[in-house]
């Protein structure tokens, strides 16, 4: 599928109807010309979908779960009105996210409190909320217990976070000894204190060190309520994969990039790319994660879980977001190279992360025709013969409107099939987890691009909403 006839690598997108939908409406021109820059577009079907294919592996498993969106993979508010609505959880990490989450819906019961020595103002507030607080060291569990003692009129619910012994030079969680005295202040604590059970949160998308952790943590549970402590139920964090391609286009992609494939030889550590392809994602990683035998352990995590009476919780980010938006920007320069184009769009690499990461945002981009009437280049190109472009390959590579050479929403040379040229809209797909706002900032006084809410169900032409995120 990816094989280019042309000698340019491309990494197209996953077909997603309502994204389709969306860019032949003819909305996309009317929102650019409005905001006159890029801006997101983001659909709550998606969310909604994600949540429910979730929810259904845990019922299959039989597994007692829930599902906290990990809010920091977006920063719209639609999502935590979509968690809200549906009874899902959300995973904060600030002051900031926990204001917005209750602002939105959410239950404090339903908010899990994540993040680094969190400091007594968002301890304060989330114990007197009822949020569940995964504590990352002793002397944050010091300082939690100081709070509900100096005041605090209810318990605070609590983890203890979990260094993984595979990655032990993580600063996150705590090492063997640390949660043995964590639990040992626990139930010194008395009624201050719920202890709940453990957490952890993994780099990396591999199945089986979760389940290995996983099952780990279920043992310490069992450790802790022999003392006394509830520690009914564990959280595995994020890192859900997430497929964007097919494994076809990613593996071929891989093996055909290379630096002449990039504007000024630039070249990526391939290593350093997302991985775009993975055998089971989203829901399917879920399943296979609770259908694995944890290292030690005669049976699956599924079993376990449920020998032990344990509940499993999940702070999943991406994989909640898998097809809800995409971003676009419009292009507003076209410059011809050595056997290339440089396009320059209305926008910044800000406004599509990865490339903060020493990465590039891989997915090709659509490029669509800046009014509506002329040849799409759409994911329905492939398909109507009155569409088809002219014959041909426009390698262009996609330059920011700002004054750094380095800003580059694509360094990689995209083979366009037809020339792109000003005014034409450039739509990158399955942008909502983690590409849209993680760095976005209003350098050079570029606009920070407005995220439009669009509801495509049932109804002959999209409308679209902005979304309510407080800024
Ligand atoms: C970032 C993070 C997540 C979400 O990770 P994804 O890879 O987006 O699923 C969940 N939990 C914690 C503690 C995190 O830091």
């Amino acid at each position: 599928m990816a094989v280019s006839t042309t000698g340019w690598p491309t990494l197209p997108a996953l077909p997603d109807s309502a994204t389709a939908a969306v860019l032949g409406s003819g909305l996309l021109q009317e929102l650019s010309y409005a905001f006159s820059g890029p801006f997101h577009f983001l659909l709550p079907e998606a969310f909604d979908a994600n949540l429910r294919d979730l929810r259904a592996a845990l019922d299959e498993a039989g597994v007692d779960g829930s599902v906290y969106y990990a809010k920091k993979a977006n920063k719209a508010a639609l999502w935590v009105e979509r968690c809200s609505l549906n009874g899902a959880g959300v995973d904060v990490a600030s002051l900031g996210e926990l204001r917005e989450a209750l602002g939105h819906g959410v239950r404090g019961e339903d908010l899990v409190v994540t993040g680094p020595a969190k400091g007594r103002d968002l301890l304060r507030p989330a114990v007197q909320h009822g949020a569940l607080i995964a504590v990352d060291s002793l002397g944050e569990l010091d300082d939690l217990i100081t709070t509900v003692l100096s005041g605090a009129r209810r318990p605070a619910r609590l983890l203890l976070r979990c260094l993984p012994p595979d990655q032990p030079h993580s600063r996150f969680g705590m090492n063997e000894a640390e949660l043995s005295a964590a639990t040992d202040r626990c139930l010194r604590a008395g009624d201050a204190v719920r202890m709940e059970g453990f957490s952890f949160h993994l780099s990396g998308y591999a199945i089986q060190p979760r389940a290995d952790l996983a099952a780990h943590l279920v043992g310490l549970c069992l450790k802790a309520r022999v003392q006394g402590l509830e520690a009914g139920r564990i959280s595995i964090g994020g890192g859900l994969p997430m497929s964007y391609t097919d494994a076809d286009s990613w593996h071929t992609f891989l093996s055909e990039q290379n630096s002449g494939h990039y504007h000024a030889g630039k070249s990526f550590s391939t290593g350093d790319f997302y991985p775009y392809y993975a055998p089971a994602s989203g829901a399917d990683a879920l399943r296979a994660l609770l259908a694995a035998r944890p290292e030690g352990h005669g049976g699956s995590l599924a079993g376990l879980l449920k020998e032990a009476g344990v509940e499993l919780l999940m702070e999943p980010g991406r994989a909640l977001l898998d097809r809800a938006g995409a971003t676009v920007f419009r292009v507003q320069g076209v410059k011809e190279r050595d056997g290339y184009r440089i396009l320059t769009v209305d926008g910044s690499s800000l406004s599509l992360s990865e490339q903060w990461f020493n990465s590039e945002y891989l997915p090709d981009p659509y490029l669509v025709p800046g009014s509506t009437g002329a040849p799409s280049e759409t994911p329905s190109s492939d398909t109507p013969a009155a569409e088809t472009p002219p014959a041909g390959t426009w390698p262009a590579c996609v330059g920011a409107a700002t004054c750094l050479e380095s800003d580059m929403v694509s360094w990689r040379k995209i083979p366009f099939r037809r020339p792109p040229g000003v005014g034409d809209l450039l739509v990158y797909p399955n942008t909502a987890g983690y590409q849209m706002d993680s760095n976005e900032s209003p350098f050079h006084d570029l606009a920070i691009p407005p995220k439009v809410v669009v509801d495509h169900t049932e109804r002959p032409r999209p409308r679209w909403r902005l979304d309510r995120h407080f800024t």
